[in-house]
């Protein structure tokens, strides 16, 4: 195999290790998004919470103004009771009087009622606080985990990043180019192995002489793959020589 073959799968081994941190540190943003888009929700569900209960109450002072209301009027009409004259003004306020409190009693259930519902709303509203203040305790780990995680990738592509230059320095500039062309149109990907007479980038054939020319120790020329264009490899040994006839001339007889 040509003298760089061994170079170019060392750089792409770590071209592949340094797009894998790349596109593992990509997602940290993401990350960050969603643990912020979980608080925003669970804060987006206090205020609604609260303002639901703003509302219970603007309700019950007015149910509360009602009550109060409808038992103002009932005491005005009993005063006015001792001071009718006839019968059939007693009769039309003792009316008024009975429609008064049978209103305030209507106002009192509906007082009962908004009374009962303030609780829920009391109740919903701690439940929101509680959720948001576990939210932000796990939003707040959540962003801690990923900023440790980020500051390791980080490190540890500045130590492959530095492994690439080194890998790069001793591949002569033409192939660097070549491996730079080859390896932008294959998602970074420009060396594989020829294994089996197949090229493992593609899946397609390797023709036999081709694969015998890559084993061959003295081979100085540099073979791409004919279907996809990687530069092949092969880590499997020069086939040793068909072993001698005299092992197939006498076979071993089985005990009768
Ligand atoms: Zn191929």
């Amino acid at each position: 195999m040509h003298s760089v073959i061994p170079r170019l799968v060392e750089l792409q081994r770590v071209d592949h290790q340094v797009a894998a941190l790349r596109a593992e540190l990509d997602t940290f943003p993401k990350r960050i998004q969603e643990a912020d888009a979980q608080l925003a929700s669970a804060k987006a569900a206090v205020a609604s919470a609260k303002d639901a209960q703003a509302h219970d109450i603007t309700e019950r002072k007015k149910i509360e103004f009602d009550v109060q209301q409808w038992k103002d009027r009932a005491k005005k009409y009993r005063d006015q009771s001792g001071a009718v004259k006839t019968n059939e003004a007693y009769k039309a306020l003792q009316h008024e009087i009975a429609n008064a409190e049978a209103e305030m009693a209507a106002a009192e259930d509906r007082q009962l009622a908004s009374m009962v519902a303030g609780e829920d709303a009391e109740r919903r509203v701690r439940k929101a606080e509680a959720d948001l203040r576990e939210s932000e305790t796990a939003v707040n780990a959540e962003r801690k985990r990923i900023q440790v995680l980020h500051g390791e990738k980080k490190k540890l592509l500045d130590a492959a990043m530095a492994e690439r230059a080194k890998a790069l320095e001793p591949v002569p500039e033409e192939f660097r180019i070549l491996y730079d062309r080859i390896a932008k149109r294959h998602n970074g990907t420009a060396v594989a192995e020829a294994r089996e007479g197949q090229c493992r980038g593609c899946g397609m054939r390797v023709l036999p002489h081709i694969a015998e020319e890559l084993r061959r120790e003295d081979n100085e020329e540099v073979f791409r793959c004919e279907s996809c264009g990687l530069i092949l490899y092969t880590l499997e040994p020069i086939v040793p020589p068909a072993p001698s006839s005299s092992d197939a001339a006498n076979p071993v007889q089985p005990n009768s």
